[in-house]
């Protein structure tokens, strides 16, 4: 049977980066080659920290390749207003230059692209150079659906033309039987106080204009997790949780797409403390803290008493409060958190409920407490706390912050709290037997997606 040569192209975030490396993984897995592109500024930090701990990977397998993303080298990567309209203005001209260079050297035939949601203009590049296309969505099927029906929403009059929520507009159901959303939590009106949404919604809709030119539409979710909107569109095809392989010696890099080395040294720190004894808390790779917030986490976890792995990155420019003593605890820059939450010392996870650490944590069967910060962290924290109901959120006070005595009560009521940890065990189980190899739903999935690639 052929060998497909497959592109892989990820939004430059290390939230879409991640899961799209892991997809990678198992693509190569099921006989694909793969060839992955990142823009510059992030392919250089990704073989950085690759080789930062010697890991290498196997160019036959999956091949990293860059373009420019169309920003200047000091410009804030985070800033994603910019970002979006550096992208759109120069990444479809430089992607097929690419894969012009690509097939022009004879080496590879580019026979299929799979392109993040966000990056869904590659489908007209797709189109263009005769080469055919999938979507993958790093996040949950109804958050891909709520975007695929912007179109709608705005002829239906719940939405303005501009992404702006009509005053009347309180909640959005897509279909009769699913779950109605807080019209408030759509995720461009959720970038931050300060960020014009405007440039971020034009960007989506005009990927959205380029979805259905894609033959297949993969979601990083299982079938148990969101059957109502699975069944109402049936084009999403759930091949999630990503997970990394970190037995199989046949596997491509560990840390592939990492944008951090990842500090090793909290898994022997992990070895040390007793089976569920330790909180971890990491916000994932964009959340910046403010002084006074920082502070009372920092204190907050003093006062909860217990061992805990805290990731601070080092872009969080902060200073610790003097009063904190953090003697129970592990400070490290970047985890290797599918590890960490797979290690029986922890018993929960303070998460901004991203996506992938939400992936992650119900595939270890760990409780969360939720922190979201913007975009669709705000959506995928009201899914988890009320429909899955395993987890606890932690609230801000009048003045918008989270306090240290917040983190400790609901700390002390989530870890007391039988109920909760039996339904996230339910939950890991019912999410990890997707991706067992005999498994059904993602896997199978995984399997039609590829035999389909190779016919
Ligand atoms: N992550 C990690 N080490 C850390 C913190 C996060 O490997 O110390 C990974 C995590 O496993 C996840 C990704 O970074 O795959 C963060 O993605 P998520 O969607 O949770 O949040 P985002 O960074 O997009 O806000």
């Amino acid at each position: 049977m052929r060998v497909p040569t497959v592109l892989v192209l990820p939004f430059p975030a290390q939230g879409h980066v991640n899961p799209m490396a892991i997809l990678s993984q198992k693509l190569v897995e099921h006989g694909c080659r793969v060839i992955f592109v990142n823009t510059d500024f992030n392919h250089t930090r990704v073989v950085s920290s690759m080789a930062k701990q010697q890991h290498s990977i196997d160019e036959s397998q999956i091949k990293l390749v860059s373009v420019p993303d169309g920003l200047e080298p000091d410009d804030d990567r985070h800033d994603f207003v910019k970002v979006c309209e550096a992208t759109i203005s120069t990444m479809p001209t430089s992607l097929e230059k690419l894969i012009e260079d690509i097939h022009g050297k004879g080496e590879d035939r580019i026979s299929f692209i799979v392109a993040d949601f966000c990056m869904a203009w590659a489908m007209d590049v797709a189109a263009k150079l005769g080469i055919k296309g999938a979507i993958f969505w790093p996040a949950s099927a109804a958050v891909f659906a709520t975007m695929y029906n912007i179109p709608k929403l705005i002829d239906d009059g719940v939405i303005n033309s501009d992404g702006s929520m009509l005053t009347t507009t309180k909640t959005i159901q897509l279909s009769p039987g699913m779950l109605e959303m807080d019209a408030g939590a759509l995720f461009w009106l959720k970038m931050g106080d300060t960020v014009n949404f405007k440039p971020i919604f034009d960007y989506m809709v005009r990927c959205v204009q380029s979805l259905n030119l894609a033959e297949e539409w993969l979601c990083d979710t299982t079938y148990e997790l969101e059957p109502r909107v699975l069944t109402y569109f049936p084009k999403i095809l759930s091949i999630g949780p990503l997970l990394r392989s970190y037995d199989n010696t046949n596997a491509t890099s560990r840390s592939l797409g990492q944008f951090w080395e990842e500090d090793l040294s909290c898994m022997k720190w992990l070895d040390q403390q007793p089976h569920g004894s330790v909180t971890y808390v990491a916000f994932g790779s964009i959340t910046l803290f403010d002084q006074n917030q920082f502070n009372e986490l920092a204190l907050g976890l003093d006062l909860t008493n217990r061992p805990f792995l805290w990731v601070v990155r080092q872009d969080n420019k902060l200073t610790y409060p003097s009063e904190f003593q953090g003697h129970k605890g592990k400070i490290v820059a970047w985890a290797p958190q599918q590890k960490v939450l797979n290690h029986p010392a922890i018993s929960c996870f303070i998460t901004h409920c991203g996506w992938n650490s939400t992936m992650e944590g119900l595939s270890n069967g760990v409780p969360f407490l939720c922190w979201p910060y913007f975009a669709e962290q705000i959506y995928n924290k009201s899914y988890i706390c009320d429909e899955l109901k395993v987890r606890l959120e932690l609230k801000p006070n009048e003045n918008k912050l989270v306090s240290q005595w917040e983190i400790k009560k609901k700390l002390n009521q989530l870890l007391s709290d039988e109920q909760m940890r039996a339904r996230s065990l339910e939950l890991k189980e019912i999410v990890v037997k997707n991706v067992s190899d005999q498994g059904s739903g993602s896997s199978n999935n995984i399997r039609r997606f590829v035999k389909w690639l190779k016919s």
